[in-house]
């Protein structure tokens, strides 16, 4: 079965950045603002079928990123940042390891549960190309100051 994830033609992400077990895009959802996901870099389909050091390591990667997403969104800032973080790792429509790092903005107008049932439009939000762009910027430099240790 052909796999979007490894199949993804040159240029059709919005690259944030490469780690080592995970490269890490903006979603082309950008309902929630930063919402990105990681992408475990070669083809695998269950979480637990990775070594339990990899399986750390992916995970490790998966809060470097929240803690970044939360660096660009202060929670305390003009912008009301996210009060929560959602991390999903599903896989029932992609089976490829894959984590979704959903921030759940001050604004957020249902709070209490999870994206999946937005409307496509709500989900999609309305940042444009150049608009992700400079947020996979401000998420990647964000990245570079950020560790969980
Ligand atoms: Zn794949």
């Amino acid at each position: 079965m052909p796999c979007p994830f490894c199949e993804a033609p040159p240029g059709s992400e919005t690259l944030v950045a490469d780690l080592v077990e995970c490269r890490v895009v903006l979603s082309p959802q950008q309902g929630c603002p930063g919402w990105c996901i990681l992408i475990l870099h070669e083809h695998v389909e269950h979480l637990d079928a990775l070594p339990l050091n990899r399986q750390n390591a992916v995970f490790a990667e998966v809060a470097r990123v929240a803690r970044a997403i939360r660096g660009v969104f202060p929670t305390h800032g003009a912008g009301g940042g996210p009060v929560r973080i959602n991390y999903e790792c599903l896989g029932n429509q992609t089976p490829h390891v894959h984590w979704h790092v959903i921030p759940r903005h001050a604004d957020d107008p249902d709070p209490r549960n999870a994206v999946w049932s937005w409307p496509a439009e709500r989900l999609r939000g309305d940042a444009g190309p150049a608009a992700r762009a400079a947020l996979a910027q401000r998420i990647r430099e964000a990245l570079r100051t950020t560790d969980v240790r």
